[in-house]
């Protein structure tokens, strides 16, 4: 019994009697049916056409590309009334991210994870339009941006246009990596999307297909045993959350249906897992690492740690043992390539255009003390675009970007504090005391939130105790060397946030706050204190907050690390994954296709979404 299943059984179960209840406990089980390309209609999608509408348009036009998690949460608060607003993805449905493993194994239908961006647009009373095609390149001298469809090339019409915007808002997610692996490309199943493909649903099935294929493959007459373990051998790189909870999600699959559909081939099943650091999990605690590793441990699941992936042909993986340097091939029947993720080619191509402006007078003051001067230091080795606090793309004001293909670059209180010192000294006698401390300390917080990590950790109560000597007396008034010293290890706490559907999903609702509140802003700002310039930030930072994160084990358990360190395992803590991931579909898609979300906390149904 998969996961998903025996949760709706127990669930149906606790709620027998309850029949309009009992109707609603089919969570995302659509029908039987293949995807999963949402035919509706395309509008004609010349470039002539989308341009012509645009110049009647007085409204401020805001292009979107991307409609996963931080684009669809982006566009589900947005005040159309205000905007004008086009869409492109080469998707025209939203992906539920986190059930896609379920996918692989049939526990959940993959076009119950989807959701047609014309119907969650459509909500919008059609204010927002959708171009299914992919943006290819991002002009911000032009501030447009070029387009192209990858629709069924024998359909007639132009498939290349280009759209003018004013805002921009860039959340086209991130792409497989491969780090130049040979023959990972053609060879690997993914759950992410590759360079040139889009469809992660397509993807999952296909993998759902392959396990079918090995299995029939491996009861055909005339294989040796040594062949048909090769074809029933599993193999996940990457020992994150995704490739753990597929392989956990692939053991129930085989355990709990496929081995009694194949009984003479039970014994020769194996899944294996390379991890190429020292635990999986590995950015968990480490209780949580070691709870998984033993619990697969007994499941029979092979975990290899310490290796590292150097090429996959059709029917053999190589490793390279890290510790020693030995190579050895293992035969395989599936492998499922699950490490990290990528930047798209649009936005290597657009971090290539912008760079990344830099006062070098900061860093050469030193050296040289007379040169200020600005340079432009491009981002091509980085993973993500980068923006400020507040999801600006460094160099183009007008221009957004959050989820997985960009990265906040927090600011340093440390590059600052001679300003922050200066506007704080109110009466300007080179001193700070506790008081004119105190009275930018809030705007300091939020500014630099790095400042209030920094206090919680290490204690510290608020600002007479940042400002104690190194003897720890109290000090009534700082120079500028005391406060720089008070305040020098606070930069240590920045954290970049990671890739996951939380931080997009989040972002993607905060920009579409600000750009509600873009007007009002202008005459009532409602940020901090500005240190460098007068007067306030029109918007609070982006600040995000962490749920905790959760890895399903199989075996109905789940292993979370929550807020405030804390840490859970096993089959309570499955109800609580439940709890979390049906709440996220329903602040996300309320009022969506997946039907039924019943939220269970305990054993109260604290939430419902209905259909
Ligand atoms: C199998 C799997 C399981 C996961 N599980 C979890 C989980 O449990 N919890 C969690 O928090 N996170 C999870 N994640 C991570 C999460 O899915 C991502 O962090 C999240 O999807 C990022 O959102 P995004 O909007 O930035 O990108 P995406 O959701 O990837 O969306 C990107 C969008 O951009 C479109 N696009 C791509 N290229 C272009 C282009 N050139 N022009 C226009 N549009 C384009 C795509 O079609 C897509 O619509 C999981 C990811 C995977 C793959």
């Amino acid at each position: 019994m998969t996961i998903l299943s025996s949760f709706f059984k127990k669930a149906s179960t606790a709620f027998n009697g309850y029949s309009s209840y009992s109707k609603l406990l089919v969570v995302c089980t659509l029908s039987s049916g293949s995807l999963l390309a949402y035919s509706e209609s395309q509008p004609d999608v010349s470039t002539h056409s989308v341009e012509g509408d645009q110049s009647e348009s007085k409204k401020k036009k805001v292009v979107v590309l991307g409609t996963g998690w931080a684009g669809t949460s982006f566009l589900k608060d947005l005040d159309v009334s205000s905007y004008d607003v086009q869409v492109v993805s080469p998707r025209n449905y939203f992906a539920f991210t986190p059930l896609l493993p379920s996918v692989t194994c049939g526990t959940v239908e993959a076009r119950s994870i989807a959701e047609p961006i014309r119907k969650i647009i459509k909500k919008r009373n059609g204010e927002i339009q959708f171009w299914e095609a992919e943006c290819t390149k991002i002009d911000p001298s032009k501030k447009m941006v070029s387009c192209k469809s990858n629709l069924n090339k024998n359909l007639v019409g132009n498939s290349e246009f280009s759209l003018e915007y004013d805002y921009l808002v860039i959340s086209v997610g991130a792409q497989v990596n491969t780090f130049g692996t040979p023959g990972v490309m053609e060879n690997c199943h993914f759950l992410k999307v590759l360079k040139f493909r889009m469809q992660e649903l397509e993807d999952a099935l296909k993998i759902r297909r392959t396990v079918s294929d090995c299995f029939e493959k491996a009861v055909l007459p005339g294989l040796s045993e040594e062949e048909r373990k090769t074809n029933l051998h599993f193999v996940v790189v990457g020992g994150g959350p995704t490739g753990v909870e597929f392989a956990a999600e692939l053991h129930d699959y085989i355990q709990e249906d496929l081995v009694k559909l194949y009984p003479s081939v039970k014994d020769l099943v194996k899944i294996t897992i390379i991890q190429s650091g020292d635990h999986i999990l590995n950015s968990f605690d480490q209780r949580i690492s070691s709870f998984a590793e033993t619990k697969f441990q007994r499941d029979g699941i092979e975990v290899l740690t310490g290796c590292r992936v150097i090429s996959v042909s059709d029917k053999e993986i190589s490793l390279k043992i890290k510790s020693t340097g030995e190579v050895c091939s293992i035969p395989h029947g599936l492998v499922l390539w699950s490490t990290g993720v990528g930047t798209r080619p649009v936005i290597r191509d657009f971090m290539e255009q912008v760079g990344q402006p830099i006062e070098i007078a900061e860093w050469m003051s030193n050296v040289y003390p007379i040169i200020y001067a600005r340079a432009f230091v491009f981002q091509t080795d980085r993973r993500a675009l980068a923006t400020n606090e507040w999801l600006q793309v460094k160099g183009c004001e007008n221009v957004y970007a959050l989820g997985d293909c960009a990265t906040i670059n927090q600011r340093k209180i440390m590059e600052d504090v001679a300003t922050i010192f200066e506007v704080a000294d109110k009466d300007k006698s080179g001193t700070l005391t506790v008081q004119e401390f105190q009275d930018v300390l809030d705007d300091i917080l939020v500014r630099y939130p790095q400042l209030e990590i920094y206090l919680k950790n290490k204690h510290l109560r608020g600002v007479a105790d940042l400002l104690k000597d190194a003897e720890g007396n109290e000090r009534t008034e700082v120079d500028i060397e005391g406060f720089k010293s008070a305040l020098c290890h606070a930069d240590s706490q920045m954290k970049s946030l990671p890739a996951t559907a939380q931080v997009a999903a989040q972002q993607g609702s905060y920009l579409s706050r600000c750009f509600n509140h873009m007007e009002q802003s202008a005459y009532n700002p409602e940020g901090p204190q500005r240190f460098r310039g007068s007067g306030r930030h029109r918007f609070l930072p982006f600040q995000y907050k962490h749920f905790g994160q959760f890895a399903p084990l199989g075996g109905e358990q789940t292993a979370a690390e929550l807020p405030g360190d804390w840490v859970s395992m096993g089959h309570s803590t499955q109800w609580l994954w439940y709890s979390v991931y049906a709440r996220l579909i329903g602040l996300l898609l309320l009022e969506s296709r997946f039907a039924l979300i019943v939220v269970v906390n305990g054993l109260h149904i604290n939430e419902f979404v209905l259909p």
